[in-house]
């Protein structure tokens, strides 16, 4: 659906963006990842059409960007404002006119958008008497409005309530259901791997992880396995170490060694396991080690990445 190829922008002589290639399915939940000063906001800013990319094309289902024919778009910045005296549902309504809707067409979504949201009750009353999280919430609905094909969300979870974030969360189940592709940029992993299929990583302007979050964590894990067992594993052939981890025993085997072997000569030893399941490590502790190292920052690749060579690392153990 949308389609992003060989994206470049500098700034001052300075590539902030390095020709950035990915793709967005329709009904897809994904995450644009990377540490502050990356280059999401201006990726997501070419995106949008905010700015103009140096070099590198965008498009939505085959459609460009901007003009005629061109795709629904909805964009929730990072910095937010709302008119503080302006009405709720006034707010609302003038962002969906903004978006082409004739008034009773804006105000009939409005009004869905703010039960969705919890919010009908303070329809009449002004932003300004708004918690912080329920600003958000409207904030939220402003880019709902006009039923978006494409949704970029940046940092959407921030301010929000656990209870507000399952809101969001069903929301975007929702939309996906109902077809929007949505683009996720946060620094919050732990909604990375619950709720996105696939991401991206940038770091200085370069693509540095791209693929299905599963396989991404499935990559970068080592040779590990978490055993949940009656009693401790025993320490048989292929395996160089056993440690207590949570309520289960982190395995970690040779790398020459076979995990369903392993697993046969546990059993044979009269271990009753329960579990046996590949160690993954959090995304969080991926995206820490791939800047720390500055994975996939060099210099001398001969091309950009495409999305048919997904920049991954590549070094799994
Ligand atoms: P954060 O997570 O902190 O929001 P980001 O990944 O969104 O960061 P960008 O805001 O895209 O990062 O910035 C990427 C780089 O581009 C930064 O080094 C920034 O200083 C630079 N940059 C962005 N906009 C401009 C501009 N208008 N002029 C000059 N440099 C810019």
């Amino acid at each position: 659906m949308l389609q992003v190829r060989s994206l470049r922008k500098s700034y001052d002589d300075r590539v902030v963006v390095k020709d950035v290639s990915f793709d967005v399915e329709a009904g897809e939940i994904f995450a644009l990842l990377g540490p502050n000063g990356a280059g999401k906001t201006t990726l997501i800013r070419m995106i949008t059409d905010i700015i103009r990319p140096d070099a590198g094309t965008v498009t939505f289902a085959g459609r460009a960007l901007r003009g005629a024919g061109r795709p629904r778009v909805a964009y929730l910045p990072e910095e937010r404002g709302l008119y503080r005296r302006a009405g709720v549902l006034e707010t609302l309504v003038y962002f969906g006119e903004l978006k082409g809707l004739n008034a009773s067409t804006a105000k009939r979504e409005a009004s869905a958008l703010l039960a969705e949201f919890g919010l009908e009750a303070w329809a009449r009353r002004q932003v300004q008497a708004l918690s912080k999280g329920m600003q958000q919430k409207v904030q939220l609905c402003a880019a709902l409005i006009g039923r978006p094909e494409l949704l970029i969300l940046d940092e959407p979870f921030s301010g929000l309530d656990p209870l507000n974030v399952q809101v969001l969360e069903q929301v975007l189940h929702q939309r996906r259901h109902e077809g929007t592709t949505v683009l996720l940029s946060t620094h919050q992993m732990n909604k990375v791997e619950q709720q996105c299929d696939r991401a991206l990583m940038i770091n200085r302007g370069h693509m540095v992880l791209y693929g299905r979050v599963a396989e991404l964590r499935r990559q970068h894990g080592a040779h590990a396995f978490d055993v949940q067992a009656d009693a401790r594993p025993p320490q048989v052939a292929g395996v160089t170490g056993i440690t207590p981890h949570g309520d289960a025993w982190r395995v970690a085997l040779t790398a020459e060694a076979e995990p369903h072997t392993v697993l046969a000569a546990m059993v044979a030893s009269g271990l009753a396991i329960r579990a046996f399941v590949p160690a993954v490590p959090p995304l969080e502790d991926i995206f820490v080690d791939v800047v720390q190292r500055g994975v996939g920052l060099d210099e001398g690749r001969s091309g950009p990445p495409t999305i048919d060579e997904p920049h991954t690392t590549g070094d799994a153990r």
